[in-house]
């Protein structure tokens, strides 16, 4: 279970987040829904341990992670990252990128890494390079390496933006069916209301570093806090 309480950041003495507390149900996948600029990225920095909040604190399962003073690093979080541009290493072939972050043996290595690209369909494509695979299926390399040290909670900012329409769909169906299976706790970030409808078992919504409403997809599209929101949404069919 993550959870965020009372997280602040300032940027040039704006609150770029401010007093924003959530907490994420082990298995669920929350969505944190908002348009540019809202402070969603920081807000997920903060949780990777990639930048520090200057109030609040986060725990995992109870534990604190973070506060002001102390902090433990980004690679001790179990906490996996999913961005836009987290690009696959170009020298490094698929299996090998897919195992980059694990510190076992070179067999094991090889056996989880096969074992996720299987799951994502990629198998044969272990001894190539990233080069030699098209946009959703780097894309599905990206999640099988994410998912293969076993993150308890999984982090992803905008991680479809870059496919087109038609492999998006597919794609977003696919890692969440996947995500559901390891059972890995899900903060997802997106402006896109369509995306957090489809894919949220709860929805923040976020408007000026405030998380202003949060809920069940359903309960947040059909009783929208404000018009703003009303508006924000009002794309979606
Ligand atoms: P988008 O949907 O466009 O990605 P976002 O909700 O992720 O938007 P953030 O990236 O969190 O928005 O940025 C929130 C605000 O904080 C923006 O106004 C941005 O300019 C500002 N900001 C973010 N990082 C910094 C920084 N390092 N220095 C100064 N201002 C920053
Ligand atoms: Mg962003």
């Amino acid at each position: 279970r993550l959870e965020i309480r009372n997280i602040v950041r300032r940027f040039d003495g704006r609150r770029v987040v401010d007093d924003v507390s959530l907490t994420i149900q082990p298995g669920d996948v929350t969505c944190l829904l908002g348009p540019s600029g809202c402070g969603k990225s920081t807000t997920l920095r903060m949780i990777a341990g990639v930048d520090m909040q200057d109030e609040g604190e986060i725990y995992v399962d109870g534990k604190l992670i973070c506060d002001t003073v102390f902090r433990v690093p980004p690679e001790r979080r179990q906490i996996g990252l999913m961005f836009q541009d987290f690009a696959l290493f170009p020298h490094l072939s698929v299996g090998d990128n897919v195992a980059f972050g694990l510190r076992d043996g070179k067999a094991e290595k090889r056996r989880r890494a096969g074992e996720l690209l299987e799951r994502v369909g990629l198998s044969r494509f272990i001894d190539d390079f990233p080069h030699q695979l098209s946009g959703g299926e780097q894309q599905r390399v990206a999640l099988a390496r994410a998912l293969a040290p076993r993150p308890r909670i999984m982090l992803m900012d905008e991680p479809f933006s870059g496919l087109d329409n038609r492999l998006r769909d597919g794609i977003r169906d696919e890692t969440l069916a996947l995500l559901k299976e390891e059972g890995t706790s899900v903060l997802l970030v997106t402006h896109e209301p369509e995306e957090a409808m489809r894919m949220a078992d709860e929805i923040a919504l976020m408007r000026g570093g405030q998380i202003v409403q949060r809920g069940a997809p359903y309960n947040i599209y059909n009783r929208p806090v404000d018009k703003a929101a009303v508006a924000f949404f009002s794309d979606v069919n």
